[in-house]
């Protein structure tokens, strides 16, 4: 199936449902080569449905112990917020929203979700909870059908349908002789990237999590196109807490919430117009 189907194969022994309902994640590779098998302890719950209240507190966080990189963070998101992570590169935005899935733990301090510990919940009913959408999607050889059907699998054909529709795929699928059933990949249609995007919208209203990680992306694509997607991602995060990695200021105005992020910490908290009063750090990444 090539590549990059193996390491997911790998995984998926370890963590059976895992992989399934991740639409890709940014250094989405990178993040399951380097993932510490985390086990269920003894007394981990099923996670019931959530409502994805999350909460950080005193959260830090080191990849080699010795150099931290998130630094002591409190945050509380309210269920069905929509919060956007802004700052410069490396500041540890995409490491900090990691956390969450747990692709990593900790170094210190507790993450909650709905008050639940998240290490108090089995990993899989956590992560099944959990939507990503990134720039990185991982498509494999197969039908465009199979790979929305990711999202969840034993989805009907007219779930997958509606959620391919959703994601604003509906007027590519009419345009493939095949439709749904068309082969994507290397043997068969190459996706351009704002396609690609699509099925991993497509893979998310399918999975249809109360809490979602959009990793915005950085790679151009054309007016047209962007304003299109970011449509779909409205749409997807209405009704869930929507946690969003921005790269461009210009789509997170509408968040309910913008949290400016430097070195490791929480440098201001706000919504667009008050932090641009404000003049702070914001106001300069904006200006
Ligand atoms: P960007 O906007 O460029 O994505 P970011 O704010 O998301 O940046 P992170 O990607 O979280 O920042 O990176 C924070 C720091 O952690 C950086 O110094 C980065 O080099 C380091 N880092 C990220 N991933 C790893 C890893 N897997 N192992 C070691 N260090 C890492």
């Amino acid at each position: 199936v090539g590549v990059f189907y193996r390491p997911l194969e790998k995984i998926a022994a370890v963590i059976e449902t895992y992989p399934r309902g991740i639409a890709g994640f940014r250094r989405y590779q990178e993040l399951l080569a380097t993932e510490p098998e985390i086990k269920d302890g003894p007394d981990a719950i099923d996670a019931p449905k959530l409502r994805g209240d999350i909460r950080f507190d005193d959260v830090s966080f080191s990849y080699d112990g010795a150099r931290p990189i998130i630094k002591g963070i409190d945050l509380a998101i309210r269920a069905g917020e929509t919060v956007a992570f802004v700052g410069p590169s490396g500041a540890g935005k995409t490491t900090l929203l990691a956390l969450l899935p747990r692709f990593y733990e900790p170094t210190s301090g507790h993450i909650t979700v709905d008050g639940i510990p998240l290490e108090g919940m089995k990993l899989n009913s956590l992560r099944r909870q959990i939507g990503l959408v990134s720039q990185d999607v991982f498509l494999f050889g197969g039908t465009l059908r199979d790979n929305i059907a990711y999202g969840r699998l034993g989805a009907s054909d007219g779930e997958i349908f509606e959620a391919a529709r959703q994601a604003q795929l509906g007027p590519m699928i009419e345009n493939l002789p095949e439709g749904l059933d068309t082969v994507v990949g290397e043997r068969g249609v190459m996706l351009s990237g704002g396609q690609k995007q699509r099925v991993a919208i497509a893979r998310a209203f399918l999975k249809n999590p109360p809490i979602l990680i959009l990793d915005e992306a950085t790679s151009a694509l054309d007016s047209q196109t962007e304003r299109e997607i970011q449509a779909a991602l409205d749409a997807l995060a209405v009704g869930r807490t929507t946690l969003v990695i921005a790269h461009r200021l210009g789509t997170i105005r509408n968040a309910d919430r913008i949290v400016v992020m430097q070195e490791g910490q929480i440098v201001e908290v706000g919504q667009h117009g008050v932090l641009v009063e404000q003049g702070g750090v914001y106001a300069a990444l904006s200006g």
